[in-house]
């Protein structure tokens, strides 16, 4: 396994953050935004990229940060055109994303977790260990990654973006909507929060923190049975937020004001309810989330 940079990711620095500890360097604050646009706009992976830096402060960037950018360590074609890669971490450690290409969209199927707690029989992320969560940072890499791959492959760019690979995204809740944010943001990546899906296995106060949270991306939930005695026994994390818990939370999700008057405006934002893809499938099997 790859040695740890001890050095911080200057990617778990919000703008201000960075702002305060460039000008505590004697740099200039408007640097931090010209850096915040090299990484979140323009992906660079590495400091020398950010060409209209100096030298001199690309080498105390270097000095007193790291970027930990994810790398596509193999990536497997398929005769319907999916394209399941397994993206190394700067830890060594490895996820899968998944570029599906359909008719209509060009979708990315990324991970959120390093492994999984949540132990769903039919899922075979959930035999692996949760070894942790990925950051922020590793979430917006994958995307940027599968684009690469939809562009150089199929001249097409991503339309669709669905949280459902490796992990259960509500159990990394903050890094899950860091990420989110510098995709949907007009000073990241400035994709459409309707084109973007977290599928859930069902957590119920977390359905309603989303809620309290008005965010403005879809959710999908894997129902996979509609009886609280089938679903525990397929499904560890029906025990303690059973059907109605979960209905209720959904209910809340839908009915605050916020979210409706989302909906009025953005058709896209509506609940989904879908099937998730059982690890030992190929992705061509996983149907887009009903609207
Ligand atoms: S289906 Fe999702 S929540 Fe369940 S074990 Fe697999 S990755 Fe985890």
């Amino acid at each position: 396994m790859a040695k740890e940079d001890i050095k911080p990711d200057i990617r778990q620095r919000s703008l201000e953050q960075l702002t305060t500890e460039l000008t505590g360097y004697g740099e200039k604050a408007f640097r931090a935004r010209q850096i915040f646009e090299w990484l979140w706009v323009k992906s660079a992976r590495d400091f020398d990229e950010m060409t209209n830096l100096s030298l001199a402060l690309r080498a105390l960037l270097k000095q007193k940060y790291s970027i930990r950018p994810v790398t596509v360590a193999e990536s497997q074609f398929s005769s319907d055109k999916t394209i399941k890669s397994g993206f190394r971490l700067h830890d060594g450690n490895l996820v899968e994303g998944v570029l599906i290409p359909t008719e209509k969209r060009m979708t990315a199927c990324i991970s959120s977790q390093v492994g999984c707690s949540l132990s769903c029989t039919f899922c075979a992320t959930g035999t692996l260990e949760r070894k942790r969560n990925l950051y922020a940072g590793e979430i917006y890499d994958q995307v940027v990654l599968i684009n690469e791959q939809a562009v150089k492959n199929y001249g097409i760019p991503l339309s669709n973006i669905v949280l459902m690979g490796m992990g259960e995204p509500l159990l990394n809740y903050v890094n899950v909507l860091q990420a989110i944010e510098r995709l949907t943001a007009t000073d990241g990546l400035n994709i459409a929060p309707r084109r973007i899906t977290l599928s859930t296995a069902g957590i119920a106060k977390m359905i309603r923190k989303l809620a309290d949270d008005q965010v403005r991306f879809n959710l999908a939930l894997s129902l996979h049975a509609a009886d609280d005695q089938k679903r525990n026994g397929i499904m560890a994390i029906n025990e303690t937020n059973c059907l109605q818990e979960l209905k209720d939370a959904l209910m809340y999700f839908t009915s605050l004001p916020a979210i409706k008057s989302r909906s009025n405006t953005s058709p896209s934002t509506t609940l989904t309810w879908a099937m998730k893809m059982p690890k030992t499938w190929s992705a061509s099997q996983v149907t887009s989330p009903v609207k």
